[in-house]
């Protein structure tokens, strides 16, 4: 499912009754049917070790960080600082000083947009993005383009929904400034191969970003091995709370990078003729952070660690292969995007029924897909539709909540019809 290699680990297959019970909300009723939640690439459920983290934080060691003197302080600075220390192991930091707290993947690519690539860009320089880029991915390069009067080219994908990578290669010219590509698409479901990205990229001497947010509640991240520039993720995709996420970037370029938010926490000194700087990642991470959230961020990444990121993705694989089978039998079903290398989100139309009809019915029916947009105008433009549905699955889905989506696609079809 990735580029990278990586062990196949040896632990046993999932209890899959247990693991539902961790995710308290997957209990629940809605519209009086039992919860069929299909919409994990929107945002994850939390499991209980989360939510009692921050309920633990809140109820004990409430304090801000790094700047109070007593033992409060201290307890909060050192849970959420542990966090920085699991991300960096989770996606293979050479240091835990790479690792920048942002509010999510939105906020690291325009750190990098206004911070990295707007001091360098000039007019005539381009930005290479690809057709399958999620808006936060697309709009950020747009606003600095405009200001400095550099322009975006668009790395083409084929109808099943994969980059083209030698047309990427090609429009690698000399002045492109930077690519930014996704790793995984949050609507086709297309694992894209970074790795050979981020090695064109680098013989070209071209920085890479790397949009993440799909790609680590699924994949072994691992951005040494992966060789790009940046890398950007999103917590509450990875069954951390809202509010928080990371961007990874190589020290020379957080080095090279003068702040984006100024304020408190990220100086080193304050006087009226000028400031001086602490050291990444401080110097990004201006004010209060989400303490709490940054707490049960680390709690969600042992949470994964506890249950295997093999172990979840070899159920992923089969929850797909049993969803893509089964959804090709749908008559008037067309499944958009066929990349072979996937993970289970999967946009999709029925023919004669508008998206948000069909979403809605399925809702009644407690079967909660996404409808529109997903926040990919361009790849809709490309594929024609100004909307799909979109199932997307986690590893505590089961193989009889996919049968009684498809079972409620059918009856909402006759109603439809
Ligand atoms: N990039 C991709 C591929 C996404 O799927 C999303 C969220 O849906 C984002 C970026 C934005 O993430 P956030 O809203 O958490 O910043």
């Amino acid at each position: 499912m990735n580029d990278i290699p990586h062990a196949s680990g040896a632990l046993p297959p999932l209890d899959i009754e247990r693991v539902r019970a961790d995710f308290p909300l997957l209990a629940r009723t809605v519209h009086g049917k039992p919860l069929i939640y299909l919409d994990n690439a929107n945002t994850s459920q939390k499991p209980l070790s989360v939510i009692e983290a921050v309920d633990r934080f809140y109820r004990r060691s409430n304090a801000n960080v790094a700047r109070a003197m007593h033992a409060l302080g201290d307890e909060a600075t050192s849970a959420y600082e542990a966090t920085r220390d699991k991300l960096a192991r989770f996606i293979n930091a050479a240091s835990r000083d790479e690792i920048v707290f942002t509010s999510g993947t939105t906020q690291a690519i325009n750190l990098v947009a206004y911070s990295h690539a707007l001091p360098r860009l000039q007019p005539g320089d381009t930005i290479l993005v690809t057709q399958m880029e999620h808006h936060a991915n697309i709009v950020p390069w747009q606003l600095v383009c405009e200001r400095s009067g550099a322009t975006l080219k668009v790395a083409p994908i084929t109808h099943s929904g994969e980059l083209i990578v030698e047309r990427f290669v090609e429009l690698l010219t000399p002045e492109v400034r930077l690519a930014a590509v996704t790793h995984v698409s949050n609507v086709l479901g297309t694992v894209n191969p970074v790795a050979t990205l981020a090695r064109e990229c680098r013989r070209r001497g071209i920085p890479l970003l790397v949009d993440g947010s799909q790609a680590a509640p699924h994949l072994p991240i691992d951005v040494r091995a992966l060789g790009c520039d940046f890398y950007a993720l999103t917590g509450h995709k990875l069954f951390a709370p809202t509010g928080t996420g990371l961007l990874w970037a190589r020290r020379g370029h957080l080095d090279a990078m003068p702040p984006f938010f100024g304020g408190g926490e990220m100086i080193r000194e304050v006087r009226f003729e000028g400031t001086s700087f602490a050291d990444p990642p401080h110097k990004f991470e201006a004010g209060t952070p989400n303490i709490a959230g940054f707490v049960g961020f680390g709690a969600a990444l042992d949470y994964i660690d506890s249950i295997g990121l093999d172990r979840m993705a070899a159920r992923e694989h089969e929850l797909l292969a049993h969803a893509l089978e089964a959804m090709r039998k749908v008559p008037g079903l067309r499944i958009i995007g066929e990349a072979r290398d996937r993970v289970p989100v999967i946009a999709f139309l029925v023919d004669g029924v508008h998206a948000h009809d069909l979403a809605t019915l399925l809702d009644h029916e407690g079967v909660a897909v996404r409808s529109g947009h997903h926040c990919a105008h361009p790849l809709m433009q490309y594929y024609g539709v100004p909307a799909t549905l979109r199932a997307s699955l986690a590893f505590y889905n089961t193989h009889a909540e996919i049968d009684a989506f498809i079972a409620a696609i059918g009856r909402a079809r006759k109603l439809l019809a």
